[in-house]
């Protein structure tokens, strides 16, 4: 890995793979340096290397890093949105290096024994992939954590079905997915539908005593997200946030 005079890490990672996970939505694995480490629910920023295209927002973009420690690559997860950047990185081909700097952010589960409730708006999933993975991968949850996961429609979910078996694996997860818009779906669906609302969270909750909450996704649905939980009588101390800047 080659660092230059920034304190944290910059190094240029090939991109391994790519693969659709839901509708519209990739994961990209890059090659892990061995001596590169981070926490689970950290972010990096990528650059692009001379790409064929650009606009205004330029070639850097921060993501969440969606891959658990414990595994061998670094992936990210993104919305394909009819951007440059993004209309490049579907694009790169195989083997292709890419400039990574990070890792940065602190969002992590809390050491307290409390319980942890993790609201996820869409893309908001992948710090909370990454910790569940990395955490139950480790022997199990140290509490009760029930993670909310809204989409539109069940084709637009990363990682539901992973979700659904760290459940069975750990009887401290609950996994509780959510749709907003299941008109446009042609799958069939029995669980939740509508907003994470106050009313959803009382029917998953019973129990579940003065938890702390993660709130990530969208800026526009972490606000909402909170707002909703403070008018609920949750203490402001008690939330925790990763605003995905940028949607
Ligand atoms: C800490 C952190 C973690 C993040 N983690 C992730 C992650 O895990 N996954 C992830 O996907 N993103 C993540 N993001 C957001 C990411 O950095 C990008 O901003 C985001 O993916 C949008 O990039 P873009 O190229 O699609 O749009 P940009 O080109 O950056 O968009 C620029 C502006 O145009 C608007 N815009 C562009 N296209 C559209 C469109 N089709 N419809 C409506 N508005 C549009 C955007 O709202 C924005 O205001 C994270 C951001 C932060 C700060």
């Amino acid at each position: 890995m080659s660092t230059t005079t920034a304190t944290w890490p910059i190094f240029e990672a090939a991109l391994l793979s790519r693969e659709t996970v839901a509708e519209r939505t990739m994961a990209f694995r890059f090659a892990k340096p061995a001596d590169w480490e981070y926490r689970a629910g950290q972010y990096v920023d990528i650059t692009l290397r001379d790409p064929p295209e650009t606009d205004a927002e330029g070639n850097t973009r921060g993501f969440s890093i969606s891959s658990a420690p414990r595994e061998d690559v670094i992936m990210i997860t993104t919305r394909l949105r009819d951007t440059a950047f993004k209309r490049v990185l579907q694009q790169l081909p195989l083997g292709t290096g890419v400039k990574i700097e990070g890792p940065f952010g602190d969002l992590r589960l809390h050491h307290a024994d409390r319980p942890a409730v993790l609201l996820a708006g869409g893309i908001g999933i992948t710090p909370f992939r990454s910790i569940l993975v990395e955490t139950i991968g480790g022997g199990s949850l140290p509490y009760r954590v029930v993670l909310f996961h809204a989409n539109r429609r069940p084709e637009d979910a990363p990682f539901a079905d992973e979700f659904r078996a760290l459940a069975q694996t750990d009887p401290n997860l609950t996994f509780v997915p959510t749709m907003t818009a299941m008109a446009g779906s042609t799958q069939p669906w029995g669980g939740e539908q509508g907003h994470i609302d106050a009313a959803m969270l009382r029917r998953h909750l019973a129990g579940v005593a003065h938890p702390i909450h993660y709130i990530a996704g969208p800026p526009g649905m972490v606000q909402a997200l909170r707002t909703m939980l403070v008018t609920s009588g949750v203490d402001e101390d008690d939330i925790r946030t990763e605003e995905f800047t940028g949607y």
